[in-house]
Order: C-alpha cells, then sequence, then structure tokens
C-alpha cells in the first residue's frame, strides 16, 4: 500500500511493503507516527523539523520526506490524472491514467524540466497509487517511472 501525507510545507511518502516495524518513527514522535490510529499518521502534531528527523532514522525505506518547493499536486478524476501546480497556478507536471474495471493503468508521467529535482514526478504517482488503492484496482505501470517506483 502507497500513501501521501501533506502539509502545505512537505510532502511524506508511506510504502507499507517496505516497512519493517523497527518502530523508529513511533518512538521519535508518538503523536503523529500511531499505528492503531487511522490515518496512522497526522502531519499536524509535531514540528515539521522533528518530523524529518525522525523519518531519516526509517531504517527501511519505508517513509521518505521531502519539501513541496511551493508546487501542491492534486488528484483530478474527471481528466483521469494527477496534476502539479505552482504558485502561480500553472500546471508544471502531471501523471496520466486509465482506469477500467479492475486495474489503473499509469502510462505517462512528466514535469517540466525547470522543477526537476524536487520528486514532484514522485508526488504525483503517489497519488494515483492512492487513488489504485481506495478504489480497490491493480496498478498497472506502463510508464517506466512509475513501474519504478512501484517495484521499489
Ligand atoms: S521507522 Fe520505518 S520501518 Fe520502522 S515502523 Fe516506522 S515506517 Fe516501519
Amino acid at each position: 500500500m502507497h500513501r501521501l501525507y501533506e502539509t502545505d510545507d512537505i510532502s511524506v511518502f508511506w510504502n507499507s511493503d517496505k516497512c519493517r516495524h523497527a518502530r523508529k518513527c513511533v518512538t521519535g514522535c508518538p503523536e503523529v507516527f500511531d499505528f492503531k490510529r487511522k490515518p496512522w499518521i497526522d502531519l499536524s502534531q509535531d514540528e515539521t523539523q522533528r518530523i524529518w528527523q525522525t523519518i531519516k532514522q526509517c531504517p527501511s525505506g519505508a517513509l521518505d520526506i521531502i519539501y513541496n518547493h511551493e508546487v501542491m499536486v492534486k488528484l483530478d478524476k474527471d481528466n483521469n490524472r494527477s496534476t502539479a501546480v505552482d504558485k502561480e497556478g500553472q500546471i508544471i507536471g502531471e501523471c496520466d491514467y486509465q482506469e477500467n474495471a479492475d486495474t489503473i493503468t499509469i502510462y505517462h508521467t512528466e514535469v517540466k524540466p525547470e522543477y526537476g529535482g524536487n520528486e514532484i514526478a514522485k508526488r504525483l504517482v503517489y497519488k494515483v497509487f492512492e487513488e489504485a488503492d481506495r478504489e480497490c484496482k491493480k496498478i498497472v505501470p506502463t510508464c517506466s517511472y512509475a513501474a519504478k517506483l512501484l517495484s521499489n
């Protein structure tokens, strides 16, 4: 299962398949990470710096954190895509998918080159991964970037 947790400033990626339950997250920031709560991550419960330091202790790579660099990412279900929007409201990246009865096929992910290096593509793809999880649909990545993320 993949999840993306966001504030205005940061995005936190969660890949449950990788978690080894070492509990570094739970002991580092108990108010933020609570396996008994749904959703189990609540980024409003502590300061960004402490959350950042805690996530960097995760030994498995199940958790990852990045700064948003004033780019917001959202799901655009009507157009079968997720989009990344800069502070001027311009679309600077998107991840496109096709939805069928049992599958979501991710076939294209692209971010404007001048916005490279900020993992915006990862945020875009995670938005679609989440949608597939919500809809209980299998992810079929024909986009090579999405395929790499799914297998990592
Ligand atoms: S620190 Fe990482 S490996 Fe350990 S419980 Fe948290 S997410 Fe899982």
